[in-house]
């Protein structure tokens, strides 16, 4: 540990400091400051780019970037999604989901669509393999770092309404919810009771988010001109074609239990 008024350097391995153009100081929390080369970090994420074009031209290119309530934890596991395009994550489900959940609102943050991305892909991985869900305590985190209309908070209700058991919304656990979560529960329960309403397919209707996500690959993704859709068109058919035969064998499987 460092003491008060100490400061924690970084140095992500194999950095050329040589060239300073090259390298981006960032200070995560109060007192880690990361070296990160830009060829890294600035290509996927618009806030890290402008952010390095002002240094540039202003001529302070050593001036770290400061983001005060981003945990340094958060921000080398953010590092090591971009380097090795995996994660480093919790053994514990109740520890990984929020672990998770940070990642995803500093890549929302610095606007890095594709780790945003691999997040939701990784969330749902972790509940299908553990046939758990977050717990009212990572929905308030949920709920209190996001906006609306976020694909996180999108796929943690579709799991409410598709995938929970019963006792994830008993008398007790349900006053601990955030009301706007409940509120999102209800709505979307109603989506769900109008789409049965429309649908020929009674099949595609039971479809919770581990299938959607399969059927339609970027269902909880967020993409951009500059980051267009994961898949082609192919691969999609070929998801598409897999997710109905499993959307009609599981139409109310797989029921998920709190962590
Ligand atoms: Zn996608």
């Amino acid at each position: 540990m460092a003491s008060p008024g100490t400061s924690r350097k970084h140095q992500i391995p194999d950095i050329n400091m040589s060239n300073v153009a090259n390298v981006l100081a960032v200070q995560a929390g109060l007192l880690d400051t990361f070296y990160v080369e830009t060829d890294l970090i600035c290509p996927r994420s618009p806030f890290f780019e402008t952010a390095r074009t002002r240094r540039w031209r202003s001529g302070r290119k050593q001036r770290p970037i400061y983001l005060p309530h981003v945990k340094p934890a958060t921000f080398s596991a953010y590092l090591m999604l971009l380097q090795e395009l995996q994660f480093r994550i919790p053994d514990e489900a109740g520890e990984a989901f929020p672990h998770l959940a940070h990642i995803y609102f500093l890549a929302d943050k610095v606007g890095d669509l594709i780790s945003t991305n691999l997040v939701i892909d990784q969330f749902i991985s972790l509940v299908k393999e553990t046939a758990l869900v977050p717990n009212s305590t990572c929905v308030d985190l949920i709920y209190g770092n996001t906006v609306p209309s976020s694909p996180l908070r999108h796929l943690i209700v579709d799991y409410m309404v598709f995938d929970a058991d019963e006792d994830c919304l008993n008398d007790e656990s349900a006053h601990d919810f955030p009301p706007l979560f409940l509120r999102d529960i209800i709505l979307g329960q109603r989506r769900l009771r109008d789409e049965w309403a429309r649908s020929s397919d009674n099949a595609l209707f039971w479809t919770g988010p581990a299938k959607k996500a399969r059927l339609e690959k970027c269902y909880y993704h967020q993409h951009s001109a500059q980051f267009p859709a994961c898949a082609t068109a192919a691969e999609i058919m070929d998801v598409q074609e897999d997710g109905l035969v499993d959307a009609e064998e599981n139409k109310m499987n797989d029921r998920c239990r709190i962590v």
